[in-house]
């Protein structure tokens, strides 16, 4: 078994000349002067008494900085867990509370809040000095089960919580990529850094050689649209709300070098599945992951549209799906029921929370993911939705999602959400906030019902249409319901 710090040399050797980390219009770095950097850095982390289960925190936007740290920890078996820079100050200080990291690396003019007041600092302008330091004097000593990494959770339903990964963690992680990677490719990475699609799959591009581009903060379409074409992009991740900016961009034409693009985290319209492979000429195909788990289910380029359009896929290599009742019992085929998944990737835990890694973690490794899902007749994973968006409309249970998908090819309808609002008599009523495709004439109340009831059960027609500029956005660009649900 090898550790992060022998794959990293390792593709030090095998690819050393290729590029590793590129911030397009600023720097550029090989593999060999990332492992180079990062033993630097380590050497000066030591030397600053961090060593084996440290927590080093990285407040630091997405970049060759923070992957050199991320690296550097690694080599110490230090355990890194990165801030996501949009984070508030509560936010911040309750993660910070619960890491307890014994080096916060901060760069001041991220925009996140200073840290408390007791943990020592490492500035991100020290930082460069460091890398042709003379290294650590040996390896250090790493077990495929020490925690690596801890990456939080997008807090879509609360506070973030911290999960953990150990190196076999990491591993399994880059053999279940399938798609995603293949040697020497050009990866965009358009999600931050310190969420779990970059921090969790840097094992991958270590061992295939794979330049990880950085899109630049904050994220904007243009940008995008150039960096795709000037540097060859033959990968690219992002959220559903960047594809769809992406394609808005007059500018964006096909993309010769492009080999797929990934839709991650939400659910992808069918509209911009087919508009992607229209205008750019790729599939785009859709991946089914979280925070605790970064790999389970994904569609393949080749699946018909159809399946693009209505499913997250199969499981990934090395990676079971379960779907049970409430109490833990299989469902019967072909019916909604709670996800569980089992496999390498899944987390070791969240950090220092037994009580909450219990509920979620069963003693025979299933992960409880806190989301409904069901097998359509293909095979492929159809998601309902989160268990805690789920509202019971007098007696019957509804999953916004399910709804959102029928109400979003509406054509008078650009984007949709779905929430439960409290209601007399019914306990639950479905307030769908609705942006118009054209502003000047929204669509009204009864045609989303009707349109909504000629495909779905009549209960899951939304009771209430709110006509709203745009939908509320968390820090990971998913929609906010909690902002939606304090609307109703
Ligand atoms: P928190 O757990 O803190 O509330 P979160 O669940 O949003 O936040 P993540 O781990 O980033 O944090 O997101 C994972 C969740 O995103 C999944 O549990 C699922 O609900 C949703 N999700 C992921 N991929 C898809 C997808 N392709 N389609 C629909 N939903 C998805
Ligand atoms: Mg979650």
């Amino acid at each position: 078994f090898r550790t992060l710090g022998e794959v990293l040399d390792a593709a030090a050797e095998q690819h050393g000349d290729h590029e590793a980390y590129v911030e397009p219009g600023r720097a550029r770095i090989t593999f060999a002067e990332f492992a180079r950097a990062s033993d630097g850095l380590a050497g000066a982390l030591a030397a600053r008494g961090i060593g084996h289960g440290d927590v080093v925190a990285l407040m630091l936007p997405s970049s060759i900085d923070f992957a050199v740290c991320y690296a550097a920890a690694a080599r110490l078996g230090a355990v890194t867990t990165g801030l996501n820079t949009r984070l508030g100050p509560r936010e911040v200080a309750a993660v910070l509370e619960r890491a307890r990291p014994a080096l916060v690396i901060r760069d001041a003019g991220a925009g996140l809040p200073e840290p408390p007041a007791g943990i020592p600092v490492l500035a991100r302008t020290d930082l460069a000095a460091t890398y042709d330091g003379p290294g650590l004097a040996a390896p250090v000593g790493v077990a495929p089960t020490d925690p690596v990494v801890i990456i939080w959770t997008s807090g879509t339903t609360g506070t973030p919580k911290g999960a953990w990964f150990d190196s076999r963690n990491l591993a399994a992680a880059a053999t279940a990529a399938g798609v995603m990677s293949a040697p020497y490719d050009r990866r965009l990475v358009a999600t931050p850094f310190a969420h779990a699609g970059y921090l969790a799959k840097l094992w991958d591009q270590l061992a295939w050689g794979i330049t990880m581009v950085i899109s630049p903060v904050p994220w904007s379409a243009p940008e995008m649209a150039r960096i795709l074409r000037e540097e060859r992009i033959t990968v690219a991740g992002g959220v559903p709300t960047q594809w769809a900016k992406l394609l808005e961009e007059p500018e964006t034409g096909p993309l010769p070098h492009l080999r797929v693009g990934i839709a991650a985290t939400a659910p992808a319209p069918p509209e911009l599945v087919e508009k992607t492979a229209a205008r750019l000429g790729v599939p785009l195909v859709v991946r089914y992951a979280m925070t605790e788990s970064p790999t389970i289910c994904g569609t393949e380029p080749d699946d018909p549209p159809e399946i693009q359009f209505r499913t997250v896929g199969r499981p990934q290599e090395g990676t079971e799906l379960l779907l049970t009742d409430d109490a833990g019992r299989p469902v019967p085929a072909g019916e909604v029921g709670r996800v569980r998944v089992r496999g390498g990737c899944v987390m070791r835990g969240y950090w220092n929370q037994p009580e909450l890694t219990a509920e979620v973690l069963t003693p025979d490794g299933w992960l409880i993911s806190g989301d409904f899902g069901s097998f359509d007749a293909t095979g492929n994973l159809v998601l309902s939705g989160r268990a805690s968006d789920v509202y019971i409309r007098g007696g019957y249970n509804v999953y916004p999602l399910e709804v959102e998908n029928v109400l979003s090819q509406h054509p008078g309808v650009a984007k949709v959400a779905v929430v439960g609002a409290p209601a007399p008599v019914i306990g639950e009523i479905g307030v769908a906030f609705v942006v118009p495709a054209n502003p000047a004439s929204p669509p009204t109340r009864d045609v989303l019902r009707g349109w909504t009831r000629e495909r779905l059960a009549d209960y899951k027609a939304p009771d209430r249409v709110e006509i709203v500029p745009e939908l509320p956005l968390t820090a990971m660009l998913k929609v906010d319901r909690h902002a939606l649900r304090a609307r109703c």
